[in-house]
């Protein structure tokens, strides 16, 4: 290997697909189990190596001289082979945060910050943190002094930062702080990029704080490392833009709208547009109990259906790349709305109900029961999606609609807030 990962499960990294757009050198992924890292590093055949999950502290250990970032972090996350064949260690990840809170414009100065979690991330964190100004740094660790049964200790905080890994992939969904005990806040951080809207940071985002997800630090990191990578190469990457291509491509397309409103023959179109997996809710519901659905109703009842759908959407939302149709009444729950929005951009495909087809559909019985089934649903709709787009005269031109809404949704994402 010349370039590229070391770590021991690197099954999900998105770390090729971003310095692709780095330098022209190929990365590797090399997945290696403790007892390999001596041999590795003894022989030393690799000009550059970054260093991931749980090898940092290991790799800080056997290089000959570090970075003083590295140093004062106490662990790398990029390793180089110097030229005498020794090898030096830096930590990009400093680098990286100290670029994802500036892009989100969220400054410590001043600012009481707690740090969720006392890993390799928190190092890195509590340390910007500190050089950045922040007037206090506390460490909430399950174990430690400051831990989530006394939180309230803290409710004065400015910013938090989340280190852990609750509400990562494929555990999505889980909220590792409650956001409403702490009044003063102005900024989250949250280091995980899969899903890219963790509760956290839908939390962050329904109560207006500044936030950001933790896309910008790993593709920032990834540059900072590139240029130690890169020979006879004079770029500069264009750190949002690469942000802004890997999410777009990573983001699940989540149709949402009434019963009848088209949503599963526009994915089908998108998906096949786009060369992406499509998947249906309800298709699955289907699946799940080896009924049609007005079969479930009937013989189990709304909730047995409406639980068996939530396991679905929760299944097919934690994804990524998809085109996902859902049912009609998927928004009803709050945890479906949390799971669809927290790794898709979310489509409300609306159509007025007179337009509505209604055949082999329970809850589609007549006029006035859609009407006021619209009414209570539209602000469910509405709440969850990211763009809304009126059905138009064909399946093709409602997605060609949907593909340029998206394009400019994708535009506005990690700008630089002032
Ligand atoms: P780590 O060394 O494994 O540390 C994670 C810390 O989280 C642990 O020390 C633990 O702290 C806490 N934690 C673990 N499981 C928990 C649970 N179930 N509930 C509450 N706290 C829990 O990992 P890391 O390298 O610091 O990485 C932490 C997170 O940041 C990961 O999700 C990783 O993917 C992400 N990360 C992202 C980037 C990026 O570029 N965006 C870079 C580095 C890391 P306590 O035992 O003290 O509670």
């Amino acid at each position: 290997m010349d370039i590229g990962l070391i770590g021991r499960k690197l099954g999900h990294s998105l770390s090729p697909e971003i310095h692709k757009y780095l330098g022209s050198y190929e990365y590797t992924l090399r997945p290696m189990e403790p007892e390999e890292l001596d041999r590795f590093f003894a022989e030393r055949d690799f000009r550059g190596v970054n260093v991931t999950i749980p090898y940092k502290k290991d790799a800080a250990e056997r290089c000959d001289e570090l970075s003083e970032t590295a140093r004062r972090i106490g662990c790398v996350n990029t390793v180089i082979k110097r030229p005498d064949g020794s090898l030096w260690g830096d930590n990009t990840d400093y680098f990286g945060f100290s670029y994802m809170a500036d892009l989100a414009g969220i400054d410590f100065k001043n600012q009481k910050t707690l740090i969720l979690g006392s890993g390799g991330a928190s190092l890195t964190a509590r340390l910007v943190a500190a050089d950045k100004g922040a007037s206090e740094v506390i460490v909430i660790s399950r174990t430690g002094e400051n831990n989530y049964g006394n939180l309230d200790r803290h409710s004065d905080a400015g910013i938090i930062v989340n280190c852990t890994p609750v509400g990562m992939y494929p555990e999505n969904g889980k909220r590792i702080v409650d956001l409403s005990a702490f009044p003063r806040l102005r900024g989250v951080l949250d280091m995980i990029y899969n899903p890219f809207r963790t509760p956290l940071i839908l939390d962050a985002q329904a109560g207006n704080i500044r936030c950001s997800d933790g896309l910008p630090m790993l593709v920032a990191q990834g540059a900072k490392s590139a240029e130690y990578f890169r020979v006879n190469e004079n770029l500069k990457p264009d750190i949002p833009a690469i942000c802004r291509a890997v999410r777009a491509e990573k983001l699940n397309i989540v149709l949402v709208g009434m019963p009848g409103c088209g949503k599963s023959t526009v994915a089908s179109v998108l998906a096949k547009d786009l060369g992406r997996e499509k998947l249906d809710t309800d298709d699955m519901v289907r699946a799940r109990a080896g009924k049609p659905i007005p079969a479930i109703f009937a013989e189990e009842g709304e909730a047995a259906f409406r639980d068996l759908e939530a396991a679905c959407v929760y299944e097919a939302a934690r994804g990524s790349g998809r085109v996902i149709a859902t049912g009609g009444g998927a928004v009803l729950r709050r945890e479906n709305r949390e799971a669809l929005r927290g790794n898709s951009a979310v489509v409300f495909l609306e159509r007025p109900v007179n337009e509505l087809s209604t055949g082999g559909r329970p809850l589609s019985k007549d006029a006035e029961t859609l009407e006021r089934m619209y009414a209570e649903r539209l602000p469910l709709y509405r709440e969850t999606a990211d763009i809304t787009v009126r059905v138009g005269a064909t399946p093709y031109i409602t997605a060609a609609e949907i593909k340029e809404r998206l394009k400019r949704y994708n535009e506005a994402a990690y700008n630089q807030r002032t």
